[in-house]
């Protein structure tokens, strides 16, 4: 391609870095992607700039350029409309502030919006909505995904409301997109504000962004000016919004490539699709075969540290983890993990309860009590498997939701009884394994699956034994009392249906061999999956919900319900 301009041989031969003002040689600074090797900073690439550096060379095919009525409110300001448009042109030699086209990333068919400061601000009126919707309607057409690379002021004044409007057919386009199932992937650069913000760059399934690019619906001037306070260096930035769950992933330019080519990749069926080692599988749906125990010695074995946690299972029964952050409103729960993986081979959402070895990673992860972003972020990936047919898995450990009052005052309620109604209405297969603890609604909150499978030391109870010991036996002392009246062993559980499988642990428990443990993971989910996935989104629906509106009748609680596969090889 053939879009990069040249500026001619009178550029100067040294840059000063606008993050920390060293003199950079341009010819390095260019070569390096613009990103000062100093300090980091990444400075604005243009449109041309950015396509170059994301999609595989020869294959950028732009999309013509539509016509629309421009200036039509005859807007004057210290010039015509007009002549700023044109001298935006003659500067830029692009059409309008964002470049359309179809192009691959390592091979990903992909249609590509790379929006250009440049260009009046990069400000969205109607030719950038335009060119948007005309983006998501070729992706939609050929299904293949979207990516969009944001650099915005905001909505364009000089084109008035019909600039205001195009936030609102730029947001209609992606979720049509989002009813369609084609992956939509923003990746924010430096500034992206206003309409554009508030549309398109945030509604993506995934939003990446790079090093300190600024991304806000009012900027930092304005607020300063209304609040009369001066704000914090990193307000806005990428780093800042991670925090606070609005973006996924900050990833600095020279690896920018290769995690989109990743995340494209993550949602591809490999041909073939997933595969069973034929192995037989080592799940037991038979109470009698699984041995009595003492009830709070089963409860201590669940909570031990050595066990392998969502992280640990991640990283050796599945393949291609991506994490995925945030619940875009205002939170990123690290009591909670999740993002796509494989499952032999299979892509597949997985998303747990995180715990973790010593005090320090506990305390770092809440001890997997999740408060409202944890179940909002599991939410969102939820729905999001739900939009691209992935399968989810959820692998619940957790001793409840956490109790404290910033939890309360954000919902702690709310986002639990919203998960259980959303996973209950998922068009895609659900399995949960209860990998340790299983506590209350905390852990409900992740597990209304089309199966629930659960370790043998695990336990999964209404209220943790020292809750309910301190609120029937007011004595904290009686908690193993306690759980052996709640009755929440995996024998116990298997008996009343409230799990169909008890995956058996290797000797001494899932801590002593967790490769093991995960190898049997594997095999208990694969064929589980695989079955799953030969229905249609309604019987998917129906079963989970018969399965769950059966709890309690007799029928339950004398056959146990609807066993899984007996024995499945
Ligand atoms: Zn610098």
């Amino acid at each position: 391609m053939t879009l990069l301009t040249t500026r001619g041989a009178e550029e100067a031969q040294w840059v000063l870095c606008q993050g920390c003002t060293t003199p950079l040689y341009r010819k390095r600074w260019t070569r390096g992607r613009k990103v000062c090797p100093e300090c980091g900073y990444h400075a604005r690439l243009t449109a041309p700039e950015r396509l170059d550096q994301l999609v595989d060379p020869g294959t950028l095919e732009p999309l013509p350029f539509p016509a629309v009525t421009e200036d039509i409110l005859g807007f004057v300001d210290t010039v015509a409309y007009p002549r700023r448009l044109a001298d935006a042109r003659a500067r830029t030699g692009l059409d309008e502030a964002v470049v359309c086209a179809r192009a691959a990333i390592d091979g990903h068919p992909v249609v590509v919006a790379a929006m250009d400061f440049r260009f009046l601000g990069g400000s969205l009126g109607v030719g950038v909505g335009q060119l948007i919707a005309m983006a998501a309607e070729t992706a939609l057409v050929e299904r293949i995904p979207l990516l969009i690379a944001t650099a915005s002021g905001g909505a364009r004044m000089q084109e008035g409301t019909l600039a205001l409007m195009q936030m609102a057919r730029t947001s209609a386009a992606l979720g049509q997109l989002d009813d369609a199932g084609i992956l939509t992937i923003s990746l924010i650069t430096d500034p992206t504000y206003g309409g554009v913000a508030a549309s398109f760059a945030t509604l993506a399934d995934v939003i990446v962004a790079e090093p300190g690019a600024r991304l806000g619906f009012a900027g930092r001037r304005v607020i300063e000016q209304t609040i009369h306070q001066v704000l914090p260096q990193r307000f806005q930035t990428a780093e800042f919004l991670l925090e606070r769950g609005f973006v996924d992933l900050v990833v600095p330019r020279d690896r920018l490539r290769a995690e989109l080519s990743r995340l494209l990749a993550a949602v591809a069926v490999p041909p073939g699709g997933a595969t069973h080692d034929g192995r037989p599988v080592p799940t037991v749906s038979d109470p009698g075969l699984l041995p009595e125990s003492d009830p709070w010695e089963q409860v201590r074995l669940a909570r031990k540290l050595d066990r392998p946690t969502t992280l640990d299972y991640l990283s050796m029964a599945f393949t291609d983890f991506q994490e995925l952050h945030g619940d875009r409103s205002g939170g990123d729960s690290p009591a909670v993990v999740g993002g796509t993986a494989r499952l032999a081979g299979r892509p597949v959402m997985v998303i747990g309860h995180q715990k973790g070895h010593t005090a320090a990673e506990l305390n770092q992860r809440n001890f997997g009590m999740p408060g409202p972003d944890g179940y909002r972020k599991a939410a969102r990936l939820m729905r999001l498997a739900d939009k691209l047919g992935l399968p989810v898995v959820t692998l619940v450990d957790t001793p409840g939701a956490y109790p404290g009052a910033d939890a309360e005052e954000r919902g702690q309620a709310v986002a639990i009884a919203e998960n259980l109604r959303l996973m209950a209405g998922l068009r895609v297969p659900v399995v949960t394994v209860i990998i340790g603890e299983g506590g209350s609604g905390g852990a409900l909150a992740l597990a209304v699956a089309n199966r629930v499978l659960i370790f043998g030391n695990g336990v999964y109870s209404v209220i943790s034994p020292e809750g309910c010991a301190a609120i029937l036996w007011q004595d904290p002392a009686a908690a193993p009392r306690a759980a052996a009246a709640l009755g929440g062993s995996a024998r116990d559980l298997l008996r009343l249906g409230i799990v169909d499988g008890v995956i058996p642990e290797p000797d001494g428990g899932t801590g002593e061999d967790p490769l093991r443990a995960a190898d049997r993971l594997r095999a208990a989910l694969v064929p589980l999956i695989g079955e799953l996935s030969d229905m249609t989104p309604q019987a998917l629906v129906a079963d989970r919900r018969e399965r769950f509106n059966a709890f309690g009748t007799a029928l339950t609680v004398e056959t146990g319900l609807r066993p899984l596969r007996e024995e499945v090889s």
